[in-house]
């Protein structure tokens, strides 16, 4: 059978359209084993950018009307601080510190895109440190950096803080000295109930870590915040390549079975600032 023009152009529209709704939801409810009425309502949150590749995870978001948090690096967007050090490890080599500062003015206009698309953005400290273990003293410094290289970003009063490996959160009984000094900083900290386990090499293959959140959706049959990484936190400009790449092909099957809902609809005493 040989296809005209016309029954090509058909042919190819329905092929396209087909692939963008592949997702069969019957079948990913049941290998999950989901209850088949409920929608659980889901926010995505990412953490450790800003970096390069922010832009693909923004432009996702914006397709598919998405809402989202980011809890950023402040020494990543800090960039009189990497000028200062760049010029202390590289003394002979101006054209090194000029690229660094050109890749930092870089990540801070994507933070800004990022604010301007409406999404929550929040501080993931200054450094990515196990804060419980850090000099209180610096641990002070450090949330006073965070707060002050990320107030033309940060958007909800008071600002939101996310604790760099949950550390002074999951302890915060055997180490109260973390929560507290974020308190006093005039931070609110935000956990997270799921996590896509996207830091993990072994997850970035196939779905393993779509797979990673709706088992525990399904599992536990609730939604809540869902932790994802957008940047890697010792690297300035890499993305976390898995999920910035992947992470549109995740959405249709997550949409099975979950609402994306806004921050403000689990987590309350904050209000947004523009
Ligand atoms: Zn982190």
């Amino acid at each position: 059978m040989k296809f005209n023009l016309a029954q090509a152009l058909i042919f190819g529209l329905l092929a396209w359209t087909g692939i963008a709704q592949a997702v069969d939801c019957e079948a990913v409810r049941a290998r999950f084993q989901c209850d088949t009425t409920t929608k659980y309502p889901l926010h995505l949150s990412f953490d450790d950018g800003p970096a390069l590749q922010t832009t693909d995870v923004l432009n996702v978001l914006k397709q598919e009307k998405i809402p989202a948090t980011f809890f950023v690096i402040a020494s990543k967007v800090d960039c009189p601080a990497i000028q200062k050090q760049c010029k202390i490890d590289h003394p002979n080599e101006a054209k090194v510190c000029t690229q660094s500062v050109h890749e930092c003015e870089q990540r801070k206009q994507i933070l800004l895109q990022t604010k301007q698309a409406g999404h929550v953005i929040g501080s993931h400290s200054y450094e990515h440190l196990h804060y419980s273990e850090v000099e209180p003293k610096l641990m002070r410094e450090h949330f006073r950096l965070a707060r002050q290289v990320l107030d033309p970003y940060l958007n909800t009063s008071p600002p939101l803080f996310r604790l760099p490996y949950g550390d002074g959160w999951f302890n915060r009984e055997q180490q109260p000295q973390v929560l507290q000094a974020l308190k006093e900083t005039g931070f609110q900290h935000i956990a997270w109930q799921l996590s896509a386990f996207d830091w993990d090499e072994k997850n970035q293959q196939g779905d393993k870590i779509l797979s990673n959140v709706l088992e525990q959706v399904c599992t536990r049959k609730q939604g809540g915040v869902v932790l994802f990484h957008d940047g890697v936190h010792d690297q300035l400009q890499q993305g976390r390549l898995f999920t910035t790449t992947h992470l549109k092909e995740w959405i249709p099957s997550l949409r099975c079975v979950v609402d994306f809902k806004p921050l403000s609809f689990f987590e309350k005493g904050y209000t947004p600032r523009r």
